[in-house]
């Protein structure tokens, strides 16, 4: 298939080569010229802007245009040309299909589908969980949201960059699945990280609340997987002086995400929105760059002196 693949950053650009990698024709562009030239180095088609890049694939049927980009406010100026100049959607031709894959608010994202089918073209919500280590190994996940037919088109491009691809449901409903998947993350995360704490203070090892949560009904990812302190999981980012992972700044913003889709829907979540104060306090400050399981060192310096 002929790819418009728009935002080339830590995620769009071993997405994008694992799309030409298996046979696509890609055509790359993003608006920092060092991803650009990073795209042409990689062997990528590259185009002088977004718009130029979906002209480049258009014409041809199937033609398909992806964006990876940080936030819903630049997927929503992409799609309609900012400023009187030719926007993703004008370049293309009908019935093009576009799959946005970065991570936005629902709202956001239902907002992108109705753009791009108000003219002519087919388009569906595929944001992704698994980070940089699985873009690149093209073992990510896609939550999907859109109709069974443009569901259909794009799983074979999506399988390319990924091993787990879920159609959740229609428009906006990918994106759903990814903001009420992270906020059961966040509010666990703590929770362990509370725990282990607690352990501590009553003279418990690491090891033993491991043994016993791990093999009870405490058991979860982020104790198995991203145990938040070092030993019982040797592959945890505690082990390595809580370097991400998966980023505490990248928590904060999908809690913001839940966070609005709960002001959306009115649902009583305290946990979920208490998360996202946990969690934007940390990104903010102490935990600037650190995994978000650091948090535990957050909850230990709250503490009263032992
Ligand atoms: P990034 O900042 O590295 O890349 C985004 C790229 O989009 C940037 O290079 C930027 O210049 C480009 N861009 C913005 N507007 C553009 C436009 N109009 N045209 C062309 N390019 C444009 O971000 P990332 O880490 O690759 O993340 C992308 C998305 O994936 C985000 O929504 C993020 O929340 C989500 N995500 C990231 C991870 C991760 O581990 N990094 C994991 C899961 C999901």
């Amino acid at each position: 298939m002929k790819v418009a693949f728009l935002g080339l950053g830590h995620m769009g650009l071993p997405m994008a080569k694992n799309l030409a990698a298996a046979g696509h024709e890609v055509v790359g562009f993003d608006v920092f010229p060092a991803a650009v030239e990073a795209a042409r180095e990689a062997g990528l088609g590259v185009a002088q802007s977004g718009p130029d890049a979906v002209r480049q694939v258009a014409g041809d049927t199937g033609a398909v245009v992806i964006t990876m980009f940080q936030t819903g406010a630049q997927v929503i100026a992409a799609y309609r040309g900012t400023d009187g100049t030719d926007g993703l959607l004008g370049a293309a031709t009908s019935g093009t299909l576009f799959i946005d894959s970065s991570t936005i608010a629902v709202d956001e994202a239902r907002a992108a589908h109705a753009l791009a089918e108000a003219v002519g073209h087919r388009s569906i919500d595929a944001p992704v969980s698994g980070g940089v280590v699985g873009a690149e190994n093209a073992t990510l996940a896609f939550m999907v949201g859109g109709s069974d037919a443009d569901f259909a088109t794009a799983q074979p491009l999506l399988e390319a960059m990924g091993r787990r691809i879920v159609h959740c449901g229609g428009a906006g409903l990918g994106q759903a699945a990814k903001v009420c998947n992270n906020m059961i993350l966040a509010v666990s995360q703590i929770a362990v990280a509370e725990a282990f704490v607690l352990g501590e203070r009553l003279g418990l090892s690491h090891q033993a609340l491991f043994d016993v949560a791990s093999n009870a009904s405490g058991q979860c990812w982020a104790l198995t997987t991203n145990c938040p302190v070092p030993g019982p999981v040797p592959t945890s980012p505690a082990n390595r002086d809580y370097q991400p992972g998966f980023a505490g700044s990248l928590m904060s913003k999908d809690l913001g995400l839940a966070e609005q889709a709960i002001d959306l829907t009115g649902v009583g979540a305290r946990m979920g929105l208490l998360a996202r104060e946990i969690y934007k306090e940390f990104a903010d400050g102490a935990g600037a760059g650190q995994d978000f399981s650091g948090i535990i060192n957050t909850i230990r310096a709250e503490s009263t002196p032992a």
